[in-house]
Formats: structure tokens, sequence, C-alpha cells
């Protein structure tokens, strides 16, 4: 039985003090995460220190949204596996569609993350998810495929370390949801691709739905059997609704 996990990304949004007062309401909303869903926060690397802080003694857990893969060195900008986990960060969030699409992320640095962040201890959330362009001219399959295989190349005997975001592109703050139906399809066809990889481990392998999801949809989503939680943008910036999300997954 996989415990299901409810993870907010709150992209590039919140300072410090903002990150501090949106944790002590979701502290209260969700019973301190002590709900029999995993509940996770991806802030933005500004607000770790002051979400560590505000998460103290919590059952929340603290998440980065991107990070490189070397551990130190000449990469202006960049921040690594251990900086994060100095800072009491717990997981990561890699291959977010819009870090492919601004940022040239690619399936083979999504790889040399996933790697880095495994051997740092930190938990992955690795995201997949096909364009409307490519669920159009019926590439979806191919597509998720190739980015399940590619980003987990070699990770094999870590799968159950490993969450899986499924996100529909078009799906990603249009209010446009996948249907439970089609979602259901997409998580089973990324199972049996882990499962051609490592039959021993695909199911213990926590995949999440992330794409305009919402308390009036969660429930439906995560009731199909491959749908083990949630990434959540536009909705995690609002502590209730987060917080009914969660309960949705109960
Ligand atoms: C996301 O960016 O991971 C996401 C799922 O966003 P939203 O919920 O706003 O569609």
């Amino acid at each position: 039985m996989r415990t299901k996990i409810v993870a907010g990304n709150w992209k590039m949004n919140k300072l410090p003090s903002d990150a501090a007062a949106l944790i002590g309401e979701i502290r209260a909303a969700t019973n301190d995460g002590d709900c029999g869903v995993e509940v996770v926060v991806c802030v933005p690397y500004t607000a770790i220190t002051a979400a560590a802080a505000a998460l103290e003694g919590s059952k929340i857990g603290l998440g980065a949204q991107n990070m490189h893969w070397k551990d130190s060195g000449a990469y202006t900008g960049e921040i690594s596996a251990g900086m994060l986990k100095d800072l009491g960060v717990k997981y990561v969030i890699l291959g977010h569609s819009e870090r492919r699409q601004y940022f040239a992320e690619t399936d083979e640095t999504v790889n040399l993350k996933l790697k880095a962040a495994l051997a740092a201890g930190l938990t992955p959330i690795v995201c997949v998810g096909e364009t409307l362009e490519e669920r159009e001219t019926g590439k979806m399959e191919e597509v998720i495929i190739r980015q399940v295989s590619e980003d987990l190349a070699g990770c094999q005997a870590d799968f159950s370390k490993i969450v899986i975001a499924y996100e529909p592109v078009w799906a990603i703050g249009t209010g446009k949801t996948a249907t439970s139906t089609q979602a259901q399809e997409v998580h089973a066809l990324i199972r049996a691709t882990l499962a051609k990889m490592n039959p021993e481990q695909a199911d213990l392998v926590r995949i999440q739905y992330g794409g305009s999801m919402k308390p009036e949809n969660a429930a439906d989503l995560m009731a199909k059997p491959d749908i083990d939680g949630g990434l959540i943008g536009g909705a995690a910036l609002v502590a209730d609704s987060f917080a009914a999300i969660v309960a949705a997954g109960k």
C-alpha cells in the first residue's frame, strides 16, 4: 500500500515572511501534516530558511524546486543538493515542465540531477508530461516512455525512493484538468514503463498527478489505482484549498 503524497509547488512566490505565515496556516489546516497523507511544501530558495524555522516540530516536509547536479564549483547562480540538505530540505522537484520549457532542462540533465539528489539522500519528485501538441498528434505515449526511461536511467535500484509527478503541460496553470480516466491511463503507462526497468520496485513508486488539481477534483483523481497524490501549483498558495486537497487523499 503506497502512502499518498501531496506536495505544494509554490513556484516563484512568497517572501520569507509570507512563507512563514502561509506555513502556519497550512500547519493548522492539515493537523500539522499528521493526517495519513505525506504533506510537503516546495518553497523558493530564498524562503527555505524561514520555512524550515516555521516547520519546526511539524510532520510537513520541506522541499525545493530545483538543484544542480554538481556538489560544488564554478556554477554561478546554482545550488547543490548538499546546500539544500544543510538547510533542512528533504524533497526536491526535478524536471518541472516550466524548467524544461524556459530553462532548457533536458532528460539528460534531469537524470544527472536525479542521481545527485538520491546520492545526497533527498527525495526527488521527477516531473514528466506531454504538451498539448504532443497529445493531439498522438505522441503522448512516446513522450512519456522516453521521459521516464531517460530521466530514471541507472536509478533502478532506488526506485522506491523516487516520486514521479505526471503533469500534462496543457493542464498546468490553465484550469484544464485531465479527467481522472485520462490521468489514470498515463499513470498506468508510467508504472508499466517502470516495471520494464525494475519489476520488483515499480509498485513502490508513488506517482502524483499535477495540473490544475483543486479541492473539487482531487478526490476523484486520487481514487484511481495508480494516482498516489498530487503536485499542486496555484491551489497550494491558499492554505484551505491545499488542506482540502490533502484531506481528499485520505
Ligand atoms: C505545477 O506547476 O506543478 C502545477 C501543477 O500547477 P497548477 O496546479 O497551478 O496547475
